[in-house]
């Protein structure tokens, strides 16, 4: 078996990875905020996490998902000040904060169903797990890690000897206070709230009574009361976008750790951001794209899905107008490809019958442990789907017989999700373009060009192309657009 090697933020190295348990790999993925329609970055991050389930799957092992829906708490600061989002996009679109919470997570949910993302185990609520998170921050005060001050119950980071080991702020640094101190009741300038108050002046419509007064739950700790709630205390895996490395992701290091003395996540994962011409995707920017925008102009979804596969996780990624539609095309070109493998198969079999098919190559048995291989060869080197993608098009293109092309297809397409089964098990010649493709042949062989390119023509308005090759004639059904 290929070992499996993944980028952990923790050590900042590529790691060996070795599961907790035997066969059955913890994977959490911070879920998205349900304020809003999910744009195309936080989508990226749900591909990465996806392509991840999808390699640990192809290594044999089964992945217990979370995803979860933050439907309260996040603020509009990272530093524990501004509004609730959710609460904020309810006013702005005259709704009530559940109504706008649980619409949007049904956006996502659908989002996610056309870019292939499989279903994780569960998507637990926030909003359904407060009582788990009310006793976790029991527990921290218990131990002495909790403070209060006017508007809500903070975590003492001076309390915490590792604090900021997954951003590597140095304890130095930190006591300098390299970061402004947004509230003066802070005890040390990275302290976060757990639980925050009920404004006085402002009624929220999402509240809860706690022992320290009624008010909603801070938006780090939902991830630690609910990964350890489903997942265990310690788990295999969690990931989000970079920009929770410096603090979600610290800050649930700390309160989670602090609560039960145990290690919390052993790699941690980081998909880099998805920027647009350039530039961050932000509100203030007004150059926010989604789904529903590329669907819009007429590109596929699994077009997009393509596109992101194209970059390491890793990396930055631009995305471009430009960029989309050559990926458009590019998919196209691999369906447009693919399609004959099923369609050309069957005409081999009428030319030839069923024997010059299986003699076509060898067995399907050392056919497919050579593509397992070679796929396993490359995404289990940090998940590297863009030489995946280039591995794909090389076979393509290659002299190897149709049923290995077929089956490296299939196989690649485990890892990246672009519905080549689905589109392939569509395909089948139908009989009439089937005695047409043959007549060609025949006419063919009795030199009659000009009625074989009349027929071809013919061919080609009902949608297939038939390309001349040295192995014979192949058949590719047109892909357009949609
Ligand atoms: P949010 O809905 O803001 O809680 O974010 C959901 C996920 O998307 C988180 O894992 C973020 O880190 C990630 N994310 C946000 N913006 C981007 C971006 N531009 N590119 C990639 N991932 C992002
Ligand atoms: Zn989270």
């Amino acid at each position: 078996m290929e070992p499996l090697y993944l980028f952990n933020t923790l050590t900042r190295r590529k790691e060996k990875f070795k599961p907790l348990k035997d066969k059955i790999v913890t994977m959490y993925n911070c879920g998205p905020t349900v304020y809003e329609r999910p744009h195309i970055g936080n989508l990226r991050a749900y591909i990465f996490a996806d392509t991840l389930r999808r390699t640990l799957e192809y290594n044999g092992y089964k992945v217990k998902q979370i995803i979860n829906i933050t439907d309260v708490g996040h603020l509009t600061s990272d530093a524990d000040t501004g509004e609730d989002k959710i609460e904020k996009s309810a006013r702005e679109k005259r709704k009530t904060a559940w109504e706008i919470a649980r619409y949007f997570e049904k956006i996502f949910k659908e989002d996610i169903k056309k870019l292939n993302i499989k279903t994780p185990f569960k998507f637990p609520r926030a909003t359904q797990h407060i009582k788990e998170m009310i006793e976790l921050i029991k527990i921290l005060e218990k131990k002495g890690y909790t403070y209060k001050i006017s508007d809500g119950i903070y975590f003492d980071t001076s309390k915490f000897k590792n604090y900021g080991i997954l951003a590597q702020i140095k304890r130095k640094k930190l006591l300098a206070g390299a970061r402004v101190e947004i509230n003066p009741e802070k005890r040390n300038p990275y302290d976060f709230a757990l639980w925050k108050f009920s404004p006085k002046d402002v009624k929220r419509q999402m509240e809860w009574r706690s022992p320290w007064g009624i008010g909603f739950p801070g938006w780090h700790i939902e991830c630690s009361a609910m990964s350890m709630k489903y997942l265990g205390k310690t788990i295999d895996i969690h990931t989000g976008g970079i920009d929770h490395i410096d603090i979600h992701h610290t800050n649930e290091i700390a309160q989670s750790e602090a609560a039960t003395g145990k290690k919390f996540v052993n790699y941690w994962l980081h998909v880099n951001f998805l920027k647009v011409e350039g530039e961050k995707m932000a509100k203030s920017l007004g150059n926010i794209i989604t789904l529903e925008d590329i669907e819009k102009k007429g590109f596929q979804p699994l077009a997009f899905r393509y596109l992101v596969l194209t970059s390491h996780y890793r990396s930055e990624m631009n995305f471009t107008w430009q960029a989309m539609e050559s990926a458009q095309n590019a998919y196209n070109l691999l369906l447009e490809t693919i399609s004959s493998f099923n369609l050309s198969i069957n005409l081999y079999k009428s030319l030839f019958g069923d024997k010059r098919v299986s003699a076509l190559g060898s067995s399907d048995l050392v056919l497919h442990n050579s593509a397992f291989k070679e796929i396993l060869n490359i995404v289990n080197y940090d998940l590297d789907t863009p030489r995946l993608i280039a591995k794909l098009w090389e076979i393509l293109k290659s002299d190897e017989d149709l049923k290995f092309k077929k089956i490296f297809v299939l196989e690649a397409d485990k890892i990246l999700g672009l519905g080549f089964k689905e589109f392939l098990a569509k395909q089948k010649l139908p009989a009439e373009i089937k005695k047409k493709v043959l007549l060609r042949e025949r006419l063919r062989k009795e030199g009659k060009w000009q009625e074989a390119d009349k027929i071809r023509e013919e061919v080609l308005e009902a949608g297939y192309k038939i390309e001349d090759t040295k192995q014979g004639s192949i058949i590719k059904k047109v892909v357009v657009k949609n």
